[in-house]
């Protein structure tokens, strides 16, 4: 079967409400005019994982003196991370519990980050209430909660199961829906203001050359260097470090069938007259009718204490509802209309909103806007380095579920990279890391990995037959 490439990211792309406030700092940003000729180690892309490997690059001693570039095609941070749904919270049950154990140390360490430096990105501690709109699903979700009770009590005890209805109204769910889970440990954030904020710093520490409206049309590899090929010129790097996310295989074309772009659709909604803050976050899994995979996610803005304070319902999803194509789709200059109008109309019926709501058929939205997600064809994003490729690092395909992995993801490609050069062994260090929890085994680059995900479903069919993959968030 022939795997179509990502294109490079659209020259113009819909307008995302995280944009709405841009970071002056970094609109049109190149921190040296000319693109230089040459660096110790060049990061493609400038989203959340891009940034984490520049900061945990400049935080490493044994990075000290090394020249750190980092190219982008678009303005900083246009991709998925200036577009998502602004959820942070680690799945407990859904994937092993050494990935949830994972993820829930990724969220500690960018809470510490963001606390520790004031960073202005709107972050609220939640906890995540997901709810399920089948029998099915929910029996499901049950089966694992009770799995992850025999395998790991301590994770297990942060979720709680509730059916009652009376409950459900309690946390402003319908009590159409069969139940809900609630996980500790969720927040909701501005992810935009919190990359921007760190860029910021570190190119004006002078610890980062960001080239923005740079994009790498190719990468050329000889005698172990490597030539990035942009419209201004090459340049030239030992090491390069991926952080392309759903766009991988316009550089890497034999990644086409391991992450896919699949399109994904946001809306900021402005909340019913007079109605009160939510305190969870949710996530709604076969709602209103929507194959099971195709999860809706919410947050809320604050309504106090920040710029624009009208606590915008944050709300994604509804690609069920969609009727464009969204598998292997690299365009986020367009929305899908049907998914757009589902967006506006759904919290309305799957919520228990309060506030002005009577005769209200829709949410007015202020802003509608599509990105593009990386979908891991064995749902585990990857990081390492690519096989063959001397000096080739990548971190992506987080399969719509960036928040909770990128940061720390982007700090063990950075640990892996050092170490190497450091003369480790690269096995024997990627096992210490597995070891004290700094990456998961199952999200290890290898070439075994690759091969064991070929003899998956692609992505399209697992998005066709409703199974495994659910890019939930
Ligand atoms: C609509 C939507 C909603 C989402 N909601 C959530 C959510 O609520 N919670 C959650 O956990 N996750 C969510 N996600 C997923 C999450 O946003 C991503 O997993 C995460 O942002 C990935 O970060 P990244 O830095 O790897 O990729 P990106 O943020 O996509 O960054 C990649 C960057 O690389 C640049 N680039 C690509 N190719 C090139 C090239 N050839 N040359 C130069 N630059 C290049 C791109 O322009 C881009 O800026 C959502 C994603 C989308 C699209």
């Amino acid at each position: 079967m022939k795997h179509e490439r990502a294109t490079l990211p659209t020259p113009t792309s819909s307008n995302s409400f995280w944009h709405s406030e841009p970071n002056e700092f970094l609109i049109r940003h190149r921190t040296t005019e000319q693109l230089p000729a040459e660096a110790d180690i060049v990061i493609v892309g400038s989203g959340i994982t891009g940034t984490s490997a520049a900061r945990f690059l400049a935080e490493d001693e044994r990075a000290e003196g090394k020249s750190i570039v980092l190219l982008e095609a678009r303005e900083a941070c246009w991709g998925a991370t200036g577009r998502n749904g602004g959820h942070c919270q680690p799945l407990l049950f859904d994937r092993s519990a050494e990935v949830a154990a994972f993820e829930m140390k990724n969220v500690h360490a960018v809470r510490s980050y963001i606390k520790k430096n004031n960073v202005p990105c709107e972050w609220r501690d939640v906890s995540g209430c997901r709810s399920f709109w089948t029998e099915e699903v929910m029996s499901e979700a049950e089966k694992e909660i009770a799995h992850l009770e025999k395998v790991a009590p301590a994770l297990r005890s942060l979720v709680t199961i509730i059916r009652d209805k009376e409950e459900l109204k309690k946390h402003r769910v319908s009590p159409e829906a069969v139940g809900v889970t609630l996980s500790q440990g969720a927040a909701s954030l501005w992810p935009y203001k919190l990359v921007t904020f760190t860029l910021e710093q570190l190119i004006k520490a002078g610890q980062l050359n960001l080239q923005t409206n740079t994009p790498v049309n190719e990468i050329t590899s000889t005698d172990g260097k490597h030539t990035l090929h942009t419209d201004r010129g090459a340049i030239n790097a030992k090491k390069v470090i991926l952080a392309t996310n759903g766009y991988v295989s316009a550089l890497l074309p034999h990644f086409a069938d391991l992450i896919v772009p699949v399109r994904g659709e946001m809306s900021a909604l402005l909340p019913p007259k007079g109605s009160t803050i939510l305190s969870d976050s949710h996530g709604m899994v076969g709602a209103l009718g929507q194959p099971a995979n195709n999860d809706d996610y919410l947050v809320q803005r604050p309504f106090e204490g920040v710029p624009n304070p009208r606590g915008h319902l944050m709300f994604g999803g509804g690609r069920g509802a969609g009727h464009l194509p969204a598998i292997g789709v690299s365009d986020d200059s367009i929305i899908d209309e049907d998914s757009a109008a589902y967006l506006r109309g759904a919290l309305l019926k799957v919520l228990e909103l309060d506030g002005e709501t009577e005769g209200l058929k829709e949410l007015e939205a202020v802003g509608q806007w599509t990105g593009i997600m990386g979908y891991s064809r064995d749902d585990h994003p990857w990081v390492g380095k690519v096989p063959d490729r001397e000096g080739l690092w990548l971190s992506g395909g987080y399969t719509g579920h960036g928040m909770p992995n990128t940061t720390l993801c982007g700090k063990a490609v950075v640990d892996m990279l050092l170490g190497e050069e450091a003369g480790q062994d690269l096995g024997t260090l990627q096992a210490q890391m597995v070891q004290s929890g700094d990456i998961p085994s199952s999200y290890l680059l290898t070439k075994e990995r690759i091969e064991r995900a070929r003899a998956f479903l692609t992505v399209q069919q697992q998005d066709e037959q409703g199974v495994h993959m659910r890019g939930v968030v």
